[in-house]
């Protein structure tokens, strides 16, 4: 078996005029929080959408190995199938509805035809009490703060058994608190098995979390750089993100 969970090989994506990836090599271990850095614009979220299949099979060239075998995902379904799941920065859960109720939306669970509401909130409890979330799954999502909503969508991913947890920019919009706890809970979920994908302008953040980090900039693969066997710091993640050295 691999050390690898995901291999992304030569993938090279292009809109109208741009050329978002340029051959880009990827490669996260199992079991690790691998951060992907670069300046805006550098190709980070293209590269993600291209794993989950925002941008299906036929739009991007190169080669997708997840867990082991080649994947050609068609959609976000296809990816999520196999235990790839994203959370964007824009929260994808409905205000309006309760908690358990977008746990579960769209792999509800069923008692022969009908949706089984008693069991969903049991369930949606479970999830819960695995981000440290102490509170009523019966609450609407549109009452709880910007943190707790990504907590409840960590809750849903678990729920649809990820494997690997993407999280394209996470901690922009909380606060310190709140950006500490989550980077808590991911260093938790990795005891527990389910390997991260983490996009963040925070070096600081980076550093305090990351297994291994890697550099895109324009498009390209610049570095990929392994806690514990590389030198890491701010200035040298910086040097490689602007591809020149920094005065302090
Ligand atoms: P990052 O997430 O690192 O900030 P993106 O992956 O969003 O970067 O963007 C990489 C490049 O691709 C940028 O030049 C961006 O303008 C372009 N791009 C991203 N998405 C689209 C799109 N849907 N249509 C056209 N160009 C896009
Ligand atoms: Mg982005």
């Amino acid at each position: 078996m691999s050390e690898y969970i995901l291999e992304m090989k030569n993938i090279t994506k292009t809109f109208p005029g741009v050329k978002a990836l340029d051959n880009v090599d990827f490669r996260v271990k199992k079991g690790e929080i691998h951060c992907l850095v670069g300046e805006n614009g550098s190709g980070k979220s293209t590269l993600m959408k291209v794993l989950s299949g925002v941008y299906p099979f036929g739009e991007y060239s190169g080669e997708i190995i997840f867990d082991g075998k080649p994947q050609k995902f068609k959609s976000i379904n296809d990816s999520e199938r196999v235990g790839i799941v994203t959370i964007y920065q824009e929260l994808a859960l409905i205000p309006e509805l309760t908690i358990y109720e977008n746990i579960f939306l769209g792999h509800e669970i069923k008692k022969g035809n009908f949706i089984d509401w008693n069991e969903t909130i049991v369930r949606a409890k479970k999830m819960l009490k695995k981000v440290k979330l102490d509170i009523n799954p019966t609450l609407k999502v549109k009452d709880l703060g910007v943190g707790m909503q990504q907590l409840v969508e960590i809750a849903k991913a678990l729920s649809k058994n990820v494997k690997l947890l993407i999280l394209d920019e996470p901690t922009a919009a909380l606060n310190e608190d709140d950006s500490e706890n989550l980077l808590k809970l991911i260093k938790e979920l990795k005891e527990h098995g389910v390997t991260c994908i983490l996009i963040s302008h925070k070096l600081k953040e980076v550093i305090s979390v990351a297994d291994s980090i890697t550099v895109l900039r324009d498009g390209k693969m610049i570095s990929s750089l392994e806690v514990g066997k590389d030198e890491i710091s701010e200035n040298i993640i910086i040097k490689h993100m602007v591809g020149r050295e920094i005065e302090d």
